[in-house]
């Protein structure tokens, strides 16, 4: 599996770049800005991007998608409970004085199960409510590679102060869902540096037992 991750925007949000090296179909997760130089690693490996992936509608994940679809062709998916914060981009853009992205047009759905394939990898779509309600994690089993998005992070979680946030439902969401997987699993979360569940699991503040 090809796999680069570029920091991208002022919020530095991290956009995965996931290749098939013998097909050279790709999927783009969480391309919030910077698409010229995300363009540059899918030049750079010949890849051929088949799907864009939102993690969650916040503008720092989602804001360069449209442009990134222009370029590619490529369909955008969202888990369907982010709709409504989707339709609220231009007031985060504004909140965090960026240019407005415009309009997003979503073509596919990120349903909870669901299985994501792109040339011969697999992705589980695992919906994780709590940083926004359509929050979604994506799991490659057999890399054992999490894409977390924002809610987990090394040594923090996902904020919940924002419209939508609970944080109710993403401990519930992190215990059921995320902290099941296998302690080598390698966890990328959508800010900051790489992790693994079992480092998670031994010293991650909110999720230590007791
Ligand atoms: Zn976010």
């Amino acid at each position: 599996m090809i796999h680069e991750i570029l920091p991208v925007g002022p919020l530095q949000c991290n956009c995965s770049v996931i290749g098939d090296e013998s097909t050279r179909e790709a999927m783009v997760i969480d391309p919030g800005d910077d698409i010229e130089d995300v363009l540059a690693i899918v030049e750079k490996h010949q890849l051929k991007v088949k799907q864009i992936v939102i993690t969650h509608a916040h503008i720092d994940h989602v804001g360069g998608a449209m442009k990134l679809r222009a370029r590619t062709g490529a369909p955008i998916l969202l888990n369907q409970n982010d709709y409504a914060l989707l339709k609220m981009l231009d007031m985060q853009a504004a909140w965090l004085g960026m240019a407005p992205p415009g309009k997003v047009d979503i073509e596919g759905e990120l349903a909870h199960d669901q299985t994501l394939r792109t040339g011969g990898l697999a992705a589980n779509v695992l919906h994780t409510p709590g940083h926004t309600e359509g929050s979604v994690c994506l799991y490659f089993p057999a890399e054992k590679v999490l894409i977390a998005g924002d809610t987990l992070f090394a040594r923090s979680i996902g904020r919940t102060d924002l419209p939508g946030g609970s944080y109710e439902k993403i401990l519930s969401s992190l215990h059921a869902r995320v902290m099941a997987l296998p302690d080598e699993t390698i966890v990328v979360p959508g800010h900051g540096p790489g992790t693994t569940i079992g480092e998670e699991r031994e010293e991650n503040p909110f999720l230590r037992r007791g």
